[in-house]
């Protein structure tokens, strides 16, 4: 192994409670003989610590202590009112869905807080030096929340946080995101900023609610000065390995390239996961390893080893785990996994009939071209 994985953990993510319903839908459903847990829930976190303790990985994490943010820090990237009122609702003594699926109760503003501060403690670490791979395990994830508007379970941006805290030292800054939904609250905070670089590669699945109204298409570019800075990436449905890793080595890389960052923040969500209800993307546990090759090779050559990784989605939390443990190989470079993917049947359509593939980027490079004329595209 080459490099080491530093972690950012706070216990307090933990606390934050959505509950139970139909999936992601809480209240009571009837029809059910027993409601279900929420998909993003504690034990989800727990179980990716777990393997990053106990899997053969282990030996090149090393563990650090997180942090609560302030107020103020959240106010980087949030309107203030909008905080006040999650806080409120966060404050009990029942459960309340601040929008449909996203649940708050007792323990989750602690969790906010907790989440936003050990991701801004990670980003710190990267950009000091200490820690130059830092990856922030936390929950409630971000990538969907907005300035002043709760989605998708997320409450507080912390990607955003992330590359705020950079912006705000003079840096700029590339988000790349493989949530398998498209980060279009980190697209939504940054639209209007050239030094910002925000790529998700996503699911087409469109927009999705009063919360969600960013279609996530290649045609969402940013605006003004910052017109062509935000790149859409969306695969077909079940893209697979073979598609990803084009995704992120026909477009991702060569706009990171050209763009020439100081720091990479990556959106790191395991619901692209061949066994995700949430995402049906087909991507295998050696799919996440290949990623986590790429996203060191790019830190190491574009920013000096700099990336802070903040935990998004993920939601059949064993194979999850088993996503994050190969990226966190394929992060620290072992020459052969150790770990074996449990699971793994689904064929890659994508591998052995490129051309959806091919139309899917195709598209993407036809919105972007004009502003990235280097690219030749
Ligand atoms: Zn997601």
């Amino acid at each position: 192994m080459t490099r080491v994985l530093h972690v950012f953990w706070h216990d307090a993510c933990l606390a934050h409670d959505p509950g139970t319903g139909l999936w992601e839908l809480p209240g009571q459903w009837p029809w059910l003989d027993e409601p279900e847990p929420h998909p993003e829930n504690a034990a989800r976190l727990r179980t990716f610590r777990a393997v990053l303790r106990r899997g053969p990985v282990a030996g090149a994490v090393r563990w650090h202590d997180g942090r609560m943010a302030s107020p103020d820090e959240l106010a980087a990237v949030h309107d203030p009112d909008y905080l006040s009122a999650v806080e409120r609702a966060c404050a009990g003594p029942g459960q309340v869905a601040v929008e449909q699926n996203t649940v708050v109760g007792p323990g989750s503003w602690p969790a906010v807080l907790a989440a936003a501060g050990t991701t801004l403690a990670a980003t710190e670490a990267a950009l000091d030096g200490t820690a130059p791979m830092a990856y922030a395990l936390v929950r409630p994830p971000g990538h969907h929340a907005q300035s002043a508007a709760a989605d998708g379970y997320c409450l507080v941006n912390n990607p955003g946080l992330a590359a705020a805290r950079a912006r705000a030292a003079g840096l700029r800054v590339a988000v790349l995101d493989w949530d398998v939904h498209h980060g279009n609250g980190t697209q939504e905070l940054f639209y209007a900023d050239p030094d910002v670089l925000a790529i998700s590669i996503h699911m087409r699945h469109g927009a999705w609610g009063p919360n969600h109204q960013q279609t996530g298409a290649p045609e969402e570019l940013g605006s003004g000065d910052a017109t062509g800075r935000n790149v859409n990436i969306e695969l077909s449905l079940g893209a697979g390995d073979a598609a990803y890793l084009r995704a992120l080595d026909e477009i991702a890389a060569p706009v990171l390239r050209e763009f020439g960052p100081d720091l990479l923040v990556c959106a790191s969500g395991f619901d692209g996961s061949a066994f995700d209800p949430n995402g049906r993307h087909n991507v295998t546990a050696d799919g996440y390893r290949e990623i986590g090759r790429r996203v060191a090779d790019l830190a190491e050559e574009l920013t000096g080893g700099r990336v802070v990784l903040t935990q998004e989605g993920g939601y059949l939390r064993g194979y999850s785990a088993f996503c994050l443990h190969a990226l966190a190989e394929g992060l620290v470079g072992v020459a052969e996994p150790a770990a074996e993917d449990p699971l793994a049947y689904v064929p890659d359509d994508s591998a052995s009939r490129p051309e959806r593939t091919d139309a899917d980027l195709a598209l993407v490079r036809k919105a972007v071209a004009s502003y990235w004329p280097g690219l030749g595209w």
